[in-house]
C-alpha cells in the first residue's frame, strides 16, 4: 500500500516546527513528508529587523533546515512554490513541475501590504525575507558612505520608517543604535541625520497598553527618532516621500523610506489558491480551509478567529509556533483514520518589543515589563523557540546568552 503523502509548504516558524513534530509523531511508514522550501536555510523572521538595521548577525539566525529535520524521514526540496492547484492536488514548482500532495500544509508567510500607496512598490524598502534585509544593511551602509563626503552642511540624511506597529517601531529602535554607530565610523555629525517614524494612527504600538506605548515613544525619542503620528505617507518616488495630516502636506526630500506598514498572507496562495478576504485565508477550528479537509493553513496565511474578540489573532511567530503543534497532531490523526480533530485553542504568553539592544517594553504572561527585564524576557522568549525546534544543541549553539549577564 503507499504511504499518503503529506506536502509542507515553507520553513518559517510554522511550516519547520510542523515538520519537526511530525518527525516525532508519525512512524516512517505512516506517511511520506515533504517540505519545500525557497532556501536551503530556516530563518527566525522575528530577527529580520536587526539584520536590515545591521545590527544583528544573519549567520546567527539562519539555520540550515537539514541541521533540524531528519532527512532520513523527510524529503527537503528547495525551491520556490509558484502555485497550488486545489482540485488537481498539486503544486506548482518553479524549477521541479508540480509535485501531488495527499494532506497539504500551507505555511509560507506574509508579503507586505502596501494599501496601494502610489510609488511605495517602486521604491521604498521593506522588511520581507532575508534577502530584503541584506538589501536594506547594504543600502543603510552605502548612504552613510556617500553622505560622508557631502560638503553642504546644510544637508541633511534622512531615513523615514513607515508605519509604528511592532516591526517599524522594533526596526526604529535598532536603526536608532545603528545610527550612531555609523555616525561614528563615517565621520558623520549626528545632528545631520534624521530618522522619522511616521504613522497614520495617532499613537504607536496600537495594539499595547497605553502606558507601554508611552514609555516605548519616550525611549525612542531620547534615543533620536522623531516621530510623526496621525499622518500618512501619500507617496513614494526616488528622491523621498510626501507626508500628509490634518495640518497640510509635506514633502521630506532627499529621504530613503522603509516600509512596514502592513502585512498580508502570501499571494502565492492568498486569494489566489484559495479565497481570502483580508488577506488571509479562513481556517476552521481544526486549522483546516472549510470545503477542503486535506489542506491546512498556519502561520501568517491563516485567519484564526479570537472567540473573545471575533476577530483574527494578530498574525505572530507565537501564534503560528503554536498551530504548528496543533496541525501536527491532527495530520496525524487523520493518517491515523481517525475523525475527531482537536481544536486550536492558543494560550498567548504576551508580546515584547525590543528599542534597540538595551531597552524593551511588552507582557509577559499579565505582566507589564519594560526596561532590561524586557530585553531579558525577549531573549528568553527567542531561546526557548530554538530549544523547541532543535533541543539543547542549537539553543547552546544559536541562543542569546550575553543580556543574562547585563548590570
Ligand atoms: P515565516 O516565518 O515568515 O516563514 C515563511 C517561509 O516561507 C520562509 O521560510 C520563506 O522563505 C518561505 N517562502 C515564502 N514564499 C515562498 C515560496 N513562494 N516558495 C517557497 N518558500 C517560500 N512575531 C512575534 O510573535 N513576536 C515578535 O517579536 C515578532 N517580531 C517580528 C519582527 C519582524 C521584523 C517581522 C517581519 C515579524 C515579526 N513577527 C513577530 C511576526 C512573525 O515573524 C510572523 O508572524 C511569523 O514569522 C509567521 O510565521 P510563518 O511560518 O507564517 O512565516
Amino acid at each position: 500500500k503507499q504511504k499518503p503523502r503529506i506536502v509542507i509548504l515553507g520553513a518559517g516558524y510554522g511550516g519547520i516546527l510542523t515538520t519537526v513534530h511530525l518527525q516525532k509523531l508519525l512512524l516512517s511508514d505512516e506517511a511520506e513528508i515533504i517540505l519545500i522550501n525557497k532556501h536551503d536555510y530556516h530563518y527566525q523572521t522575528t530577527l529580520l529587523h536587526e539584520v536590515a538595521a545591521g545590527t544583528g548577525d544573519e549567520n546567527r539566525i539562519c539555520i540550515p533546515i537539514k541541521e533540524v529535520i531528519d532527512t532520513q524521514r523527510i524529503r527537503f526540496i528547495k525551491d520556490t512554490v509558484l502555485g497550488v492547484q486545489k482540485e488537481e492536488r498539486q503544486v506548482i514548482l518553479s524549477h521541479g513541475g508540480t509535485l501531488t500532495y495527499d494532506y497539504l500544509v500551507v505555511a509560507l508567510g506574509f508579503q507586505s501590504a502596501t494599501f496601494g500607496i502610489p510609488g511605495i512598490m517602486e521604491h521604498a524598502l521593506m522588511i520581507r525575507s532575508m534577502n530584503s534585509a541584506r538589501k536594506i544593511r547594504n543600502k543603510i551602509e552605502s548612504l552613510f558612505a556617500d553622505f560622508a563626503r557631502v560638503k553642504d552642511l546644510k544637508q541633511t540624511l534622512t531615513l523615514i520608517v513607515g508605519g509604528a506597529g511592532f516591526t517599524g517601531i522594533e526596526f526604529v529602535g535598532e536603526l536608532a543604535d545603528k545610527v550612531s554607530e555609523l555616525c561614528k565610523k563615517h565621520g558623520v555629525d549626528r545632528q545631520r541625520v534624521r530618522l522619522l517614524n511616521v504613522e497614520g494612527g495617532p499613537g504607536i504600538l496600537g495594539a499595547f497598553d497605553p502606558s507601554l506605548a508611552a514609555y516605548a515613544k519616550e525611549s525612542l525619542e531620547r534615543m533620536g527618532v522623531e516621530f510623526r503620528l496621525s499622518t500618512r505617507i501619500k507617496s513614494v518616488d526616488a528622491q523621498g516621500a510626501i507626508l500628509a495630516s490634518d495640518q497640510g502636506e509635506e514633502t521630506i526630500s532627499p529621504a530613503t523610506v522603509i516600509w512596514t506598514g502592513g502585512v498580508q498572507g502570501n499571494s502565492v496562495v492568498c486569494g489566489t489558491a484559495f479565497d481570502a478576504p483580508r488577506g488571509r485565508i479562513p481556517v476552521e477550528k481544526d486549522l483546516r480551509i472549510k470545503g477542503y479537509e486535506n489542506v491546512f493553513v498556519i502561520g501568517d496565511c491563516s485567519a484564526v478567529m479570537d472567540p473573545q474578540t471575533e476577530r483574527p489573532f494578530p498574525p505572530t511567530a507565537q501564534l503560528a509556533v503554536m498551530q504548528s503543534a496543533t496541525c501536527a497532531r491532527n495530520l496525524t490523526s487523520l493518517i491515523r483514520g481517525e475523525q475527531r480533530l482537536e481544536a486550536f485553542h492558543p494560550l498567548m504568553k504576551g508580546s515584547v518589543a525590543s528599542l534597540g539592544a538595551h531597552d524593551g517594553a511588552g507582557v509577559i504572561l499579565g505582566l507589564k515589563t519594560r526596561g532590561k527585564l524586557a530585553v531579558l524576557a525577549k531573549a528568553i522568549v527567542d531561546n526557548r523557540y530554538l530549544y523547541i525546534l532543535g533541543g539543547p544543541k542549537l539553543l547552546f549553539g544559536r541562543g542569546k546568552f550575553t543580556m543574562y549577564c547585563m548590570q
